[in-house]
Formats: structure tokens, sequence, C-alpha cells
């Protein structure tokens, strides 16, 4: 098989870049109120350095770039990466994922930079709720704002991610399943998964099962077919509905026998796997100035150690970093 493949004999072809750690929310599931300590300018990859990793993992046969954070927006000049990134021949699918609340501003530079498709994380139609979950001072309607800019400059389609938690916006989950059957849009119901730095015990997790149990309110859910993509989503889609629904069970229902993707944090650190600490670290070799067949070198020892699967039933949390420093 050419390209890469761990020792699982899975094919990794997908890497998830956090351009940042700084996010301008504090959702409460993803980073503590007080927010982190920051990291340094100097501790993060500069768009270059990025740029370097990117050329090295694409000869590897990596071909499918995510754009994440901390917020990837609050990064300046992200459309540069972008238009960087889009100059490797090989990199054919350069997506985003971001809260959305920046997004009306860049939308349009970021396609024409050359970004495919973008994922809005939205956790509530309700602007009070948004504000008791994000505690920041954006509103509801900025990250609308953000999704009608996404559409209409041609980031299609835009994928909505809802974490759910129980007690905090279960109940939406209906009201987030009516917009699919009704309006084009594209949800993943996504499990809350207990991480670093959050008070994972204030958080109830629902699983995706029940989720679905309440979606089957509004009608059958139908498989979409073929299945999308490889990622982690199943998607479904209700008769007549003009959008459709995915869920993503990292909990009750893990993928990793399907996992394809390696993550490189805002520091440099290849992690090769999201709910698990292991790092291989790029960037003191890259300010070195490795070759690129030792900068490979690295790449291939982190696909090396890519574990079978993650081990959060078995009580195993990340503890080295919160979320927004490895991207979701
Ligand atoms: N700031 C961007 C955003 O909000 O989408 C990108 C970073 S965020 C860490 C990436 C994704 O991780 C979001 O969709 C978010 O909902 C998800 N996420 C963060 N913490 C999570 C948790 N504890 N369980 C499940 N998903 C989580």
């Amino acid at each position: 098989m050419t390209g890469l493949c761990d020792s699982f004999q899975r094919p990794i072809n997908y890497l998830r870049i956090s351009v940042t750690d700084r996010c301008n929310l504090r959702c409460v599931y993803c980073m503590p109120a007080e927010g982190i300590r920051q990291m340094s300018h100097q501790d993060i990859l500069t768009y270059e350095e990025i740029y370097t990793v990117v050329q090295a993992a694409a000869e590897l046969g990596i071909n499918k770039i995510r754009l994440t954070g901390g917020e990837p927006l609050v990064r300046l000049g992200l459309s540069k990466l972008v238009g960087m990134l889009k100059q490797i021949d090989t990199i054919d699918d350069i997506s985003l994922t971001t809260n959305g609340t920046l997004l009306s501003r860049y939308a349009a530079e970021l396609k024409q930079a050359g970004l495919k498709r973008v994922n809005i994380s939205l956790d509530t139609l309700k602007p009070d709720k948004f504000k008791l979950i994000t505690r920041s001072s954006y509103e509801l309607s900025d990250v609308l704002e953000g999704i009608d800019a996404a559409r209409s400059a041609g980031l299609n389609p835009a994928k909505i991610n809802v974490v759910v938690m129980a007690g905090i916006n279960e109940d939406e989950v209906l009201d987030f399943a009516n917009k699919s059957l009704n309006e084009e849009w594209y949800e993943r119901f996504i499990e809350f998964m207990p991480t670093a730095g959050v008070n994972n015990a204030a958080l109830h997790f629902v699983s995706v099962s029940d989720i679905r149990k309440r979606l089957e309110q509004l009608g059958e859910l139908e498989p979409c077919l073929p299945r999308v993509g490889n990622g982690p989503a199943k998607y479904f889609r209700f008769d007549n509905g003009r959008g459709n629904v995915g869920f993503i069970s990292p909990v009750s229902e893990h993928f990793c026998f399907r996992c394809n993707r390696l993550r490189l944090t805002a520091d440099g650190k290849l992690r090769p796997c999201l709910l698990s600490d292991d790092e291989v670290d790029l960037k003191q070799p890259l300010r070195r100035g490795i070759s690129s067949t030792e900068l490979k070198k690295l790449i291939e020892i982190a696909v090396t150690s890519k574990p079978l699967r993650h081990r959060l039933a078995e009580g195993h949390i990340p503890e080295e970093r919160p979320m927004t420093q490895v991207g979701g």
C-alpha cells in the first residue's frame, strides 16, 4: 500500500492543525472559565513552519487538512496560511473548524484563498443559553451571521457541530433537528467527552442512541447512503428533510478502528490520538533546521505509535492538555 499506514493497518491521510491555543469563547465543556495559561507567540509554530510540516506530511500521503484551534480565526492572517497550503499539489481538501463568531468577517477571503468547507460549533439556538455555555461577550447572532456568510461564500456544506449535554442543551435536540427538516442545515450531534481542564463531574453525557430516539419523534431517520466520507459521523435524513443529521459517538461507540488522523498542536507537537497524551515534538527539530527526510521520519514515528483505540471507557482521561490546545 502507498501512503502512511499505522501499526494496525489503518491508512492515515488526515492532519488536523491547531493554529492557536487562544479562543474568544470559554465553552463550559472545553475550557475552564478563567481560560488557560496561554502559550507565548514564540511557542507557536509560524505559518512557514506549519507549511514545512504539511509539505513533508503530504509527501508521505496526507491529503486532507483541517485548521482548528483554540479559535483559528483569532490568529491573524489565517487566509494566508490557507493560500500557502493550497499551493501543495497533493493536498486536495482544506477545511476549518470554528466557533463561527468571526466568520462573517473572513468567510469570503478564506474561500478565495482555497478553503473548501467549514464546520461551525453551535450548541444552542437560544441567545441566553449561548451566553451561559460560551461565557463570552459574543452573541448567538454573531454565529448565525457567520453561518450565513459561510453559505454565501460557498463554503458548503457548512456543518454545525452540537455537543449535547444533559441539563444544558439536551432539550434543544429537536429544535436543531427541525432545522435539518425544514432548512438546509447539516448538523452533527456529538457526545460530550471528559477532558483535561474542565469540570467533567458537572457535565453530563447524553448518548447518541438517546439523542437518536428523541429525534425519531419527528419521523423516521433514513441512513444517507452511500456512507458520506471516512469521518466519524453517521448521517441520516428525515423523509423530505432538506438537510441531514449526523451522530458522533466517541464515548458510547468509539470509531477508532477507522481513525485516519494525526493532530498537530499549536506548539508543534504531533499527537497520534486526540485522547492520549503521547506526542512527538516537531518544533525543536524544525528550529534546529531538521532535514525534510528527518522530519518525515518523525511523522512516521507518530503514525507508528498511534494506539489501537482510546481508553475513555476505562477511565483514562487525557490530563496534559485541554481540548482547546488539541483542536478537537
Ligand atoms: N474553536 C473552534 C470551535 O469551536 O469549533 C475549534 C476548536 S474546538 C476545541 C473543536 C471542536 O471540539 C468543537 O466542535 C467542539 O465542540 C469540540 N469539543 C470541545 N470540547 C469537547 C468535549 N469535551 N467533548 C466533545 N466535543 C468537544
